[in-house]
């Protein structure tokens, strides 16, 4: 083991030297913080050591803590969790208290962090359990706490820290958000103590070791007389900022997070005890969060399995295919939004649409993203000439000569999109692959207009394109591996996450998103109270009830859908009901957000009011309203049964990406993990059980597939049964 080595030079300073071998990133292990802890106390008693510089022997400082420890430290039940925490908490305090004289607090050895970059989580919380934060200048440098992102919150003392060396107002963003800073601005925060030039980084932790003073090395926390900045709880001040925070939280999280509400907890009930009862309490709820399905099931899928997905899992093994040149047709909405994060990832970009003004609108909408990213202080002038120096807007195909990629995102029309794809093969060479952008239309019956369907592929953006994280890839019937690999390399280039799904109606994100909307709308025909049904999808962890999220994707869009699904689908088309209100809606004008005016009532502003009164007197709401829970289980199940029959059918081939994907793409309330995370979460026999009650009340469409079936009588989970490498069959 040698993740931590140790050097003393002549001027007395032992340099702790933080390398994991074989990996790009520290990350940190239960035996490598079992190696710390021995080289600290061989520092602290030899004593030819005056101090100790703890650094890393890698660009980055440190990316956090090792997954697979806390995998482990839950497979040991909850007292494992526990006594793994207090003896990170043990070697954590020994740092921070560095050998003093607890009376008098004298005669500690000076303990200095130096963070040449990145520092997150763990490699953040163990510098701040040292006497003095350095940091190299590097505006590339990622600094802070990110734990609450994937569902838990930061256990190794940074919550306890934190807190108290910034007060809980101003370390809420931190801790609560996982906000991460550069090191200049994670300084004025107070976050880290110093920034220096990078190659001064050692040389000046060493000199404030060799000068500190005993006073120096005592934490605000251990001094007499702490008080916690901006006030305790039972402090006015801080009366008002844990009662703001409070609400703050279940504001925002609804209360389905039990991260949030444990972190906040470890925070107030800290504040009230000493430092050292503190990091227990801290441990305790820590060890209560990890305990919680809710938060293996957000690592697994928002961290594990992303990454996994991000960097090929199921990618063909062919040659690299990264694209050097892209053609987009169609610079509407979603192409100038493909241009953009196309020429951001350093990709020469040919912009084609209908007329020259078309095309240069698209190019306009890149300048304006750059534009609004220099006024943040994000872009440089160099950088926006750069990006936009990649994107050429024309209506001549000839300009696609050369391109190795083109991404169709011309109107939703089988007929247009035929024949753009017959002009894009007359200008591009054998090789190219071609993609559809297309959200509804089967993508084997677009490559009819193709001779090369082995190169035809979907690749589906989310809208906005620069903010939506997840592109769908569809396999067409007779879709190539090459195809398959240049789209996920197309997607790895401008950094999204890419989740594949063979063919079949609406792929697999509207499939699941539209029968969510679909049942809000329909409560609304059966006089169950808007606002119930927005609220019961809010309190359940989406982001957007199935009302406003119509409203903001437009009425007439689903309209359309409607219609078009109907003709495909004839006698067997089941959503009549839904339809009543949607197109009722749209003759009235009432379009969504983009005409002020729609489910929600709308200000001149476009401000979003409140649910539209009008609905009432074409649907009058019933006396008896349902439960909340039956609110929410029409709407969970309308969904997920669609993902689990995604599965079933093999439009989805890997439930990884089926979790993934429904948590980047529609929103899928993130603290489940995704619609198979939460399945296995309430177990198959129960979901069975609610499918049967379900359907009993309101129809065949919550009739449980055969698949989750067979899961209950076998007392089987998805991720059991299919989880990791294994695939559906
Ligand atoms: P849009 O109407 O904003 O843009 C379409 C553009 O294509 C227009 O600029 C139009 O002038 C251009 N165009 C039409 N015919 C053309 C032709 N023959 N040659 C060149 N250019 C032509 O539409 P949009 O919202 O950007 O959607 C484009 C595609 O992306 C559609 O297939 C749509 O289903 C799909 N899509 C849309 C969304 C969304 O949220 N809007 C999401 C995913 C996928």
């Amino acid at each position: 083991m040698t993740d931590f080595t140790m050097q003393t030079g002549p001027d007395g300073v032992a340099v702790i030297t933080w390398d994991v071998p074989a990996k790009s990133m520290n990350v940190m292990s239960t035996a490598g913080f079992a190696l710390l802890s021995d080289l600290v106390d061989q520092a602290l008693a030899d004593p030819s050591v005056k101090g100790i510089v703890i650094t890393s022997g890698k660009k980055d400082f440190a990316g956090g803590m090792d997954l697979n420890v806390i995998a482990q430290m839950r497979a040991g039940g909850a007292q494992a969790i526990f006594d793994g925490v207090m003896t990170m908490h043990k070697v954590l305090r020994k740092i921070e208290l560095a050998g003093m004289d607890p009376k008098t607090k004298k005669g500690g050895k000076p303990i200095a962090a130096a963070l040449p970059g990145t520092a997150l989580g763990i490699g953040l919380e163990l510098p701040l359990s040292t006497h003095r934060i350095f940091a190299a200048e590097n505006p590339k440098a990622k600094i802070g706490l990110p734990e609450i992102m994937v569902g838990i919150f930061p256990g190794a003392g940074g919550t306890t820290r934190l807190a108290r060396k910034m007060g809980a107002m101003m370390a809420a963003p931190f801790l609560l958000e996982g906000k991460l800073s550069d090191p200049k601005a994670a300084k004025s925060a107070g976050l880290i103590d110093e920034v220096v030039p990078a190659d001064e980084l050692l040389a000046r932790a060493k000199d404030w070791v060799l000068n500190a003073k005993d006073a120096d090395l005592v934490k605000p926390w251990d001094d007499k007389g702490y008080k916690m900045p901006g006030g305790a709880p039972y402090h006015p001040a801080g009366f008002m900022t844990f009662v703001g925070a409070n609400a703050m939280v279940m504001g925002k999280t609804m209360g389905v997070y039990p991260a949030a509400r444990a972190l906040l907890a470890a925070v107030y009930e800290g504040a009230l005890v000493p430092f050292d009862a503190a990091l227990r309490i801290e441990a305790r709820h820590f060890t209560s969060v990890l305990m919680n399905p809710s938060s293996s099931a957000m690592i697994r899928s928002l961290f594990i399995n992303k990454e996994a997905l991000e960097k090929g899992a199921n990618r063909p093994r062919v040659a690299d295919q990264a694209v050097k040149k892209v053609g987009i047709i169609g610079a509407g909405m979603m192409g100038a939004g493909i241009a953009y994060v196309s020429a951001n990832a350093g990709i020469e970009v040919v912009l084609i649409d209908n007329s020259q003004e078309a095309a240069d609108r698209g190019r306009a909408h890149s300048e304006g993203l750059l534009d609004k990213g220099m006024k943040r202080g994000k872009v440089t002038p160099e950088k926006k000439a750069e990006v936009l120096g990649r994107i050429t807007a024309t209506t001549d195909y000839a300009a696609l000569a050369g391109a190795d990629l083109i991404v169709e995102a011309v109107f939703e029309d089988v007929g247009v999109k035929a024949e753009v794809t017959k002009k894009v093969l007359a200008a591009t060479g054998p090789d190219t692959i071609f993609a559809t952008n297309t959200s509804t239309l089967p993508i084997t019956q677009l490559a009819k207009a193709s001779d090369k369907p082995a190169q035809f592929i979907g690749i589906h953006f989310f809208s906005p394109v620069d903010k939506m994280n997840l592109v769908e890839i569809i396999k067409g019937r007779e879709t190539g591996e090459v195809a398959v690999a240049k789209a996920l390399d197309f997607v790895r280039q401008i950094r999204k996450t890419p989740i594949v799904v063979n063919d079949a109606r609406f792929f697999y994100a509207n499939r699941c998103i539209i029968p969510y909307i679909n049942e809000g709308i329909r409560m609304v025909a059966e006089g169950v109270e808007p606002v119930l049904v927005e609220n019961a999808a809010k309190l359940v962890g989406m982001p957007l009830g199935p009302l406003q999220l119509v409203d903001e994707t437009s009425i007439d869009l689903g309209v359309k859908i409607a219609k078009a699904t109907k003709a495909a689908m004839g006698a067997d088309y089941p959503d009549g009901a839904v339809d009543d209100v949607l197109f009722w809606m749209a003759d009235q004008g009432r379009l969504g957000r983009k005409s002020n005016a729609g489910f929600y009532a709308y200000s001149d502003k476009g401000e979003r009011l409140a649910l539209w009164e009008g609905l009432e007197a074409k649907y009058p709401q019933d006396k008896m309203q349902p439960s909340l829970t039956d609110v929410q289980h029409r709407l969970l199940f309308a969904q997920v049964l669609e993902a689990v029959r995604a599965l079933e059918e093999g439009v989805l081939t890997d439930i990884r990406e089926g979790d993934v994907g429904a948590i980047l793409g529609w929103g899928f309330a993130p603290w489940s993990g995704g619609p198979f995370s939460w399945l296995d979460i309430i177990g198959a026999a129960r979901a069975v059980e609610i499918c049967r009650g379900l359907t009993a009340q309101f129809g065949p469409r919550f009739h449980a597939p055969a698949l989750l079936r067979e899961m209950a009588e076998k007392g089987e989970t998805f991720y059991g049964r299919f989880g990791g490498e294994k695939r559906a069959a």
